[in-house]
């Protein structure tokens, strides 16, 4: 374990007890986490699909290492400093589920695939060109899918006739390895219920079998067909039509995740996936009664996506935050000053990209630090 002051350089030592860990800092809870590693790679194996989590969500080589262990392929990852800095440390199959078009970016790209099996999405042929003369320069090959727009009106081409050109592009220009097709719908990932997320797969769909058809017409079929999230895997696992899952969030899950009702209308925090990211936070105050105050507040936990909730606990709740204090309301007075608390983060990718380490704890004890390698490498 990493050495260093203690609630300076780090949160924690091994075998520091859960009360007495440096707050506010990230906590792994390592059982919880496994057994989520376990049962994606378990759904994985089962429905015939390859793994590739997106690293975008925990930025962490060790997390990575342990999805790759429990049987993942490799990661995405959604910048290209990001996936440098997992390439560095040593993850060697990484997907830039993205686009290039800086010079400099296109140049770090090839960095990482002197280091690792590189891959990058792409929604313009015109992007071909340039990555291919960066490859053929750096002396590296990078593969290519191709983009669909399935419904999110993001990035990606919407017309097969686009994604055809790209493929054909590809397959043509050296240095590129024509991979496939890369067909994500992040804003169905959060629809709450079944029904809902069962219509956007629907839509999704279509889109990637139009592409598929015109891919296949020009023999061009795909090695591999991208996408799919914590929300949504299992529409796009039932289509028969993916070959590999990005999920991300389901090794930690967030309080957002956790409203999202699974089939049989039961909270997907409380059916197959367990929160095993937490801010622990410390009670600082109990100004007046009623209340405690906290020292977790927006520079530890982003709350675009809601409040945190409180882990284990419905008498007491997380009810506004400033920089760096948390509010909870507590009728019966029963915190205490010093008291530790789990809080399950609203959103828990932007979240992690707030501290440095992760404290792994089993029986609430310390028991590793990872840091947060790719923290800040949003270029
Ligand atoms: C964020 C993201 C994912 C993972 O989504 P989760 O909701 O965290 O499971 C997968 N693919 C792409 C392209 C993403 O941007």
């Amino acid at each position: 374990m990493q050495s260093g002051l203690i609630g300076y350089d780090i949160p924690a030592r091994a075998g520091m007890a859960e009360q007495d860990i440096q707050t506010p800092c990230l906590i792994i809870d390592l059982d919880a986490f496994e057994r989520n590693l376990k049962r994606m790679s378990d759904f994985c194996a089962e429905a015939g699909l390859k793994l590739r989590p997106h690293g975008k969500m925990h930025k962490s080589v060790d997390v990575a290492k342990q999805q790759i262990a429990a049987g993942a392929k490799g990661v995405c990852c959604q910048k290209v400093s990001e996936g440098l800095a997992f390439a560095r440390g040593g993850i060697d199959d990484i997907l830039i589920s993205n686009e290039v078009r800086d010079p400099h970016k296109i140049a770090l790209l090839t960095e990482i695939a002197k280091l690792a099996r590189c891959a990058v999405c792409c929604d313009d042929v015109e992007n071909i060109a340039e990555l291919s003369a960066a490859a053929c320069a750096a002396e590296v090959e990078i593969g290519i899918f191709a983009e669909i727009d399935c419904g999110q009106r993001r990035c990606g081409v919407s017309d097969p006739a686009d994604a055809l050109a790209i493929a054909h592009a590809a397959e043509a220009a050296p240095g590129l390895r024509w991979e496939g097709v890369q067909a994500y719908q992040g804003a169905m990932q959060h629809l709450k219920t079944h029904e809902e997320r069962e219509k956007a797969a629907a839509t999704a769909i279509s889109a990637l079998k139009a592409v598929l058809k015109a891919l296949n017409a020009a023999g061009l079929s795909p090695a591999t067909i991208t996408g799919g999230g914590t929300g949504s895997f299992r529409h796009e696992a039932a289509s028969g039509l993916w070959t590999e899952l990005q999920c991300g969030s389901y090794a930690f899950m967030d309080a957002d995740y956790g409203q999202v009702l699974d089939e049989t209308g039961q909270r997907l925090d409380q059916g197959e996936w367990e929160n095993a990211l937490f801010v622990l936070t410390s009670v600082m105050s109990r100004p007046r009664a009623g209340v405690a105050i906290c020292d977790a507040g927006l520079k530890s936990l982003t709350m675009e996506c809601g409040l945190p909730v409180i882990a284990g606990r419905d008498d007491v709740r997380y009810v506004q935050a400033s920089d760096e204090h948390g509010e909870i309301q507590d009728e019966a007075g029963a915190l205490t000053i010093n008291q530790r608390l789990r809080l399950i983060p609203g959103h828990c990718d932007p979240t992690c990209n707030l501290h440095d380490w992760y404290v792994c704890v089993r029986n609430e004890k310390a028991v590793e630090l990872w840091p947060v390698t790719a923290r800040g490498r949003s270029y």
